[in-house]
């Protein structure tokens, strides 16, 4: 056996990347400018909309989408509790109430059986994570928002390339990617938003340059929410090669589903029909069935050289500063709280040789017993 560590994330810099870098040095414009046209474009053609806004990172993606749609106090954003920390801050950012609706055990995306009850007439935003790159059940979430008149903005941060019944995410509503380094398509850090909606996209561009029109024509007070060129230049090449990269990641996740089947204790991660995985994480829970709980199959797998990680480790209502917080409203959310104790991402990434997917079998089922 090989002692190489098999990490849960890698960024792999090609040729092709460190070119485009470099021409950017090389022209003199390092801020905003014809990288970043160029990454938008890529963003249009992936999502197969009219428009995408690239930011500065999709924390402010999503802060600037809900501030271009005027959400703000006394405005519910209805998202799911399982997530990263960013989709609540984004909303308490502008001002807004958090309303949370648990999670469906299957796939983690939120429970839209529950998201009728959810909705009043403060709700401006229904806001689906699509957790871990599985796209949440979109047919539902529009009818539901459709029939309460409001927007859907996709937290589509770890879901780069993901599609339900051949539809890309980002392609729904408002879509906000993250370009943070670990994510599908990297720039270090990043976002891209992606829209159909002109107004809303000419709001985005006007508020990520200081609410600048034209030079010094200020309309609104805005912020930089810029992404620069040498950032765009870094994830270029990523997204051209997006649908490669993605299809190795389902390899991936296919050859651990075929070999860690039948795994007492272990639930393995499900893909809902007509949707196609992202994979940003492959995520399995280790259920009470497990001779081991989850923190110590992590351990076990770290001391085999198999990097894993607990995304998340708590629901994002579990923590003082937004339980003592009246803009954050959450009901009990079992399943969100049990996913929080179990679940457990292996290595998925595309730069896994097939010596480190054997690894990561072989340890986990070591760790188990089985
Ligand atoms: C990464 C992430 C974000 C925030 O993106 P940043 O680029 O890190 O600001 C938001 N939501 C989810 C679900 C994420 O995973």
């Amino acid at each position: 056996m090989n002692d190489r560590f098999v990490p849960i994330s890698a960024v792999v810099v090609d040729d092709e990347t460190k070119r485009d870098v470099l021409a950017v040095l090389e022209s003199g414009q390092l801020a905003q400018g014809p990288m970043v046209e160029r990454l938008e474009a890529q963003f249009r053609a992936l999502c197969g909309v009219e428009h995408a806004v690239a930011v500065s990172s999709g924390t402010t993606a999503l802060v600037a989408t809900l501030q271009a749609l005027g959400v703000g106090p006394g405005d519910e954003v209805v998202t799911s509790p399982f997530t990263f920390v960013a989709t609540l801050n984004a909303v308490l950012e502008v001002g807004a109430t958090a309303r949370f609706v648990d999670i469906t055990p299957d796939d983690f995306t939120i429970d839209v059986d529950q998201l009728g009850d959810a909705m009043s007439d403060r709700t401006r935003v229904v806001m689906p994570v699509h957790l871990y790159g599985h796209p949440a059940r979109m047919d539902a979430v529009v009818q539901v928002a459709s029939r309460a008149g409001a927007t859907i903005v996709e937290d589509a941060a770890q879901a780069h390339g993901a599609t339900v019944d051949g539809r890309p995410v980002g392609s729904f509503g408002a879509g906000c990617f993250s370009l943070y380094a670990t994510k599908n398509v990297t720039a270090g850090e990043g976002g891209v938003v992606t829209t159909d909606d002109a107004a809303l996209a000419d709001r985005l561009r006007v508020l990520r340059n200081q609410g600048m029109r034209a030079r010094y024509e200020y309309e609104l007070a805005g912020h930089n929410y810029r992404l620069t060129d040498l950032q765009a230049a870094v994830a270029v090449s990523q997204v051209a090669r997006l649908a490669e990269a993605n299809a190795r990641r389902a390899k991936n996740a296919e050859y651990l589903s075929a070999h860690l089947g039948g795994v007492p204790g272990l639930r393995l991660p499900s893909i809902r029909h007509g949707c196609t995985h992202a994979f940003h994480q492959y995520t399995v829970r280790v259920t009470d069935e497990a001779h081991l709980d989850r923190d110590e199959l992590a351990a076990a797998l770290a001391a085999a050289g198999i990097g894993t990680g607990v995304y998340y480790p708590r629901t994002v209502v579990d923590y003082e500063c937004y339980r003592v917080d009246r803009r954050v409203v959450a009901g009990p959310l079992p399943e969100a709280r049990r996913a929080a104790r179990e679940v457990l991402s292996l290595p998925v990434h595309p730069h896994l040789t097939p010596t480190d997917r054997e690894r990561v079998v072989a340890a986990v089922r070591a760790a188990l017993g089985s």
